[in-house]
C-alpha cells in the first residue's frame, strides 16, 4: 500500500515520488458558521473527507498535502466562530504552497476546495503558478466534481442548494452524523429575487455579487437541511470521490506541452 499523506512521508522518499509523477492535491475548505445544525468545520471536513476518499483509491497516484482550512469568507463575519482571511495573504500563502512543491519537481497541482468563495482565488493561484513553474497547477470545487449526482437527488430548486442546505447535510449526516445537531435543523432563504443573482452550489448565477450575510440569513442557513439524508449523502460522497478519482487520472496523464515562444 503507498503511503498517500505528503506529510507521512520522509524527504527521501518525497524525492523519489518526485520520479513517480505524482499529483499533489491539496485540500482547501474554511472555518465559518453552517448555521445553528452544523459545526464550523464543514467545508474542511467535507473536502478532506473527498479527497481522502479518492486517494484511498488511487494511492499511488497522489500525495494528498495538509489542507488550508482557512478561507476567504470575511462576509460571514458577523457570525460568532467564522475566521476570515484577505485575499492578498490568501493567495499569496497557496502560491508559496505551490512554489514549493514545484521547487521539489512535481509537476501537476490539484487544488480541491470546499468554500464557494475561494472559488475566484484559487483559480487566481491555479493560472499564476502555472505561469511562474515548469507545472500544471489546476483547482476545482469538490461539490462541481459531483454535479450529477446532486441535480438527481436534490429536492430544493435552484438557489437553494447553497450553504448549510440539503447538499452539506446530507454529507455530514452520512459521514459524521454525530455533529449534526438534528433538533436544530430547519429551513431558511431570504434572497432577494433575481434573474441574475442566485447562491447554488451546482448552478451559478451569471452576476459576480455577494453581500452581507446576514443581510439575507438570520440563521446563516442559505437552503433546505430539512430535505437531507445519509442516504442522500452516501450517494453524493460516492460521486464525488468519483469524478475526483478521474479528474486525478485524466490530470496525471495530461502532457505538459512546451511553449513557443515566437518574439
Ligand atoms: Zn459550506
Amino acid at each position: 500500500m503507498h503511503e498517500y499523506h505528503y506529510d507521512k512521508l520522509t524527504w527521501p522518499e518525497i524525492k523519489k515520488a518526485t520520479a513517480e509523477d505524482r499529483v499533489i492535491i491539496l485540500p482547501v475548505g474554511s472555518t465559518e458558521q453552517h448555521g445553528p445544525h452544523l459545526p464550523l468545520d464543514v467545508d474542511n471536513f467535507l473536502c478532506q473527507a473527498i479527497c481522502e476518499g479518492a486517494a484511498q483509491r488511487v494511492p499511488e497516484d497522489v500525495l494528498l498535502m495538509p489542507p488550508m482550512n482557512y478561507g476567504f469568507n470575511w462576509h460571514h463575519i458577523d457570525f460568532p466562530g467564522t475566521i476570515g482571511i484577505g485575499w492578498e495573504p490568501y493567495i499569496h500563502f497557496l502560491l508559496d504552497i505551490v512554489k514549493s512543491v514545484a521547487y521539489h519537481g512535481f509537476k501537476k497541482v490539484l487544488i480541491i476546495n470546499g468554500h464557494g468563495s475561494n472559488r475566484q482565488l484559487i483559480e487566481i493561484v491555479a493560472r499564476q503558478a502555472t505561469m511562474d513553474h515548469p507545472i500544471i497547477c489546476a483547482a476545482c470545487n469538490y461539490f462541481a466534481l459531483g454535479a450529477q449526482a446532486v441535480a438527481e437527488t436534490r429536492e430544493s430548486p435552484k438557489g437553494w442548494v447553497a450553504h448549510a442546505d440539503e447538499f452539506e447535510t446530507s454529507l455530514y449526516l452520512y459521514l459524521r452524523p454525530e455533529g449534526v445537531r438534528r433538533d436544530l435543523v430547519q429551513a431558511e432563504n431570504n434572497m432577494l429575487p433575481s434573474n441574475f443573482w442566485w447562491q447554488d452550489l451546482i448552478e451559478p448565477a451569471p452576476l459576480g455579487m455577494m453581500e452581507w450575510w446576514s443581510s439575507f440569513s438570520h440563521t446563516g442557513v442559505l437552503g433546505d437541511p430539512t430535505k437531507a439524508s445519509a442516504e442522500k449523502g452516501r450517494i453524493l460522497y460516492e460521486a464525488c470521490v468519483e469524478g475526483l478519482v478521474a479528474l486525478i487520472r485524466e490530470f496525471k496523464a495530461r502532457p505538459l506541452r512546451p511553449r513557443e515562444d515566437h518574439h
